[in-house]
């Protein structure tokens, strides 16, 4: 076998690189979400013990190339890749993932962190949030005028006001529609995750005329290789097998 791959995944992307791998690779997860039973690398679950864990896992696991295809907005990790593979002096390679962009009309709002979005949403009544679980920590802190939607990962009662609705990408066009139309959304919280799967609520805020609050990304660390394609990412893994 060529150099051991460790993927760092959690993305649908990360699996479609995971589903190409042969036996020996490993493929990590955080363990939020579903754990895949049918890929031929192995698949190890939970946190490595920040970037000192990782370095050791690469040494004492026999790692000779690391690959992050994790989330944009998972940094942690992503930086401690990036510490961990230069003390481990294994290569890190990166899948980074366009960022959606604005068309024309489209009225997108770009906050840096939580204390600004809140700030942006004061105006609106019905805020629809989609990007993930950190609203419902935010549940006791909900403005008087305000009912929000939640739609995330995770199984929440929510509260007298606040819905949370448990749903997983990919979402379609007119599975959006449906949904937006039921929520009487007239703001859509957002991060700027690119990529088609959750694409779709972008158009349909863009068809209604809904402003978008964007959560702005966050800086990621620099990679021996960049891919910004999950297909040519794995050509570039599976070469040595050719
Ligand atoms: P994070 O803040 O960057 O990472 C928090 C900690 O979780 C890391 O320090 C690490 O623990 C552990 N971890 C994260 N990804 C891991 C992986 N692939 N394998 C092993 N340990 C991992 O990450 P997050 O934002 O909580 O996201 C967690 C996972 O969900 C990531 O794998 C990400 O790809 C996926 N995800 C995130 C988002 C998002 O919006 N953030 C969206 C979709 C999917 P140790 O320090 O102990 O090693």
């Amino acid at each position: 076998m060529s150099l051991r791959i460790l993927l760092l995944g959690g993305t649908g992307d990360a699996l479609r690189i995971a589903r190409g791998l042969p036996a020996g690779h490993v493929y990590s997860l955080a363990g939020l979400g579903k754990v895949p039973d049918d890929l031929k690398c192995e698949v190890r679950i939970g946190g490595f013990g920040g970037s000192a864990g990782l370095a050791r896992y690469l040494t004492d696991a026999g790692i000779g190339l690391l690959v992050d295809a994790t989330h944009p907005y998972a940094a942690q990790i992503s930086a401690n890749a990036a510490v961990a593979s230069r003390a481990a002096q294994v290569p890190y390679w990166a899948l980074r993932r366009a960022p959606w962009q604005p068309r024309a009309g489209d009225d997108w709002r770009i906050v840096g962190d939580w204390a600004q979005l809140v700030a942006e949403l004061t105006p609106f009544a019905r805020p629809l949030f989609t990007l993930g679980r950190e609203p419902l920590a935010h549940l006791d802190e909900i403005p008087e005028h305000q009912y929000w939607t939640i739609r995330c990962l995770d199984a929440h009662p929510g509260n007298a006001r606040a819905c949370v609705v448990d749903a997983r990408g990919p979402f379609t066009l007119d599975g959006e529609r449906a949904f937006f139309a039921a929520v009487g959304a007239d703001v859509v919280v957002s991060k700027n995750s690119g990529g088609r799967a959750t694409e779709a609520k972008l158009e349909v805020a863009r068809e209604l005329g809904l402003p978008v609050v964007m959560l702005g990304r966050p800086a990621l660390p620099d990679a021996d290789r960049v891919f910004d394609d999950p297909c040519a990412l794995l050509d570039a893994l599976l070469a040595p097998y050719e």
